[in-house]
């Protein structure tokens, strides 16, 4: 059915961040991850003893925001009970990475996605989808709001066991943090310099590459076509706003971004027709990667432009995305030790099974 080459082995530096790489290797015998059954994740619609039910709100911290206001939540905002980041503990301590920030301060704060306690992403209404987008872009203004100093809000997502989520009822998480993520870091620093050469935003060139069905490589003398490549190959989803591609050179092997079509560089700035087809399309790649993987739990990360005084003139050079980021296997000693990712599909096969699932 597909006309790849039997076997790919090549390695794929990341357009965007340049240090990362990985290595594509559909040879049968590059399997260095351990394929391993994931522990099941929790379906069921209530749990009598779980926190984040309706009923049992006196379980939790008190409610931070919600969505209705009044009446029955449908999205509900409590701080975390287990904060990586607290209120007054300021050790000035600014260095990069999560676990090194712990000693800092920020805010922990735990969004209740949806009453339901097992319920998956795609299973959610697009208007359900609609009001949880709106919580992450009002949680992410208030923190910022509430202190000067906070460097960047990250909003996350861990579902099912496989991805670490440690309470089975579907959630989120924001954490506004004194530091700017590493990863976030250096793409706005790559993609600042990518600007810098080219003029243009680097995420909007792969956009465009993206859509364009295909490109043709021509010999210089003869002036005949060289080499077709269809790069349109790597687009899973496209809305009227939004399109959900399949990177490149993607870390994990169903890893799926989804980007605004229009270059914009912070997430809050997001207007209603914009949360509206992102709902949708976060639903249908969400329904597309479950069906293919067979239950998809995955990590998913908001990226956007930090605000900080020292990244304010990288509006015009740096793009908001969703990274997804489905855990289908465990690293092994080979990718930990030399920080290269293996995928043992290529994102060519992995997208073009994503595309095939027939929705409703
Ligand atoms: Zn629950
Ligand atoms: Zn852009
Ligand atoms: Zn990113």
């Amino acid at each position: 059915m597909s006309d790849q080459p039997d076997t790919i082995r090549e390695i794929r530096i990341n357009p965007i961040v340049p240090s990362e790489s990985v290595l594509v290797s559909t040879a049968r015998g590059m399997r260095p991850r351990k394929e391993e059954a994931p522990a099941p994740r929790d379906t069921r619609k209530h749990v009598d003893r779980c926190p984040f039910c309706p009923g049992n709100e006196a379980m939790t911290p008190p409610t931070v925001a919600a969505s209705p206001e009044t009446g029955d939540w449908q999205v509900r905002v409590v701080e975390n009970l287990y904060p990586v980041l607290g209120d007054e503990s300021n050790s000035g301590n600014l260095v990069f990475g999560l676990q090194q920030a712990i000693d800092g301060y920020g805010r922990h704060e735990v969004i209740i996605d949806h009453p339901e306690h097992g319920i998956a992403l795609h299973e959610m209404s697009e208007e359900h989808l609609f009001r949880l987008i709106g919580m992450y872009r009002d949680r992410i203004r208030a923190l910022y709001d509430a202190d000067a100093r906070i460097q960047y809000v990250l909003v996350f997502k861990n579902f099912g066991p496989a991805a670490g989520a440690s309470i089975a009822h579907t959630h989120s998480q924001v954490i506004a943090m004194p530091v700017v993520p590493e990863n976030v870091y250096n793409e706005v620093i790559h993609s600042r310099q990518y600007f810098e050469k080219n003029r243009q935003c680097i995420f909007c060139s792969l956009i465009d590459e993206a859509l364009t069905f295909e490109a043709k490589i021509y010999d210089r003398e003869s002036g005949s076509v060289r080499r077709k490549i269809d790069v349109g190959q790597y687009v899973i989803e496209r809305g009227e706003h939004f399109v959900a591609i399949k990177p490149f050179a993607s870390r994990y092997e169903w890893e799926v971004h989804i980007l605004p079509l229009q270059h914009a560089s912070d997430f809050i700035e997001i207007n209603d027709a914009q949360r509206e087809d992102l709902s949708r399309v976060l639903k249908r790649a969400m329904a597309r990667l479950d069906a293919v993987i067979g239950g998809a739990q995955y990590n998913f990360f908001l990226h956007s432009l930090p605000h900080n005084n020292d990244f304010s003139h990288c509006q015009d050079s740096y793009h908001w995305h969703m990274e997804i980021c489905p855990r289908t296997s465990i690293p092994t000693g080979f990718e930990l030790g030399s920080g290269l990712f293996v995928s043992t599909i290529s994102p060519e096969e992995a997208a073009e099974q994503l595309r095939a699932v027939v929705l409703d």
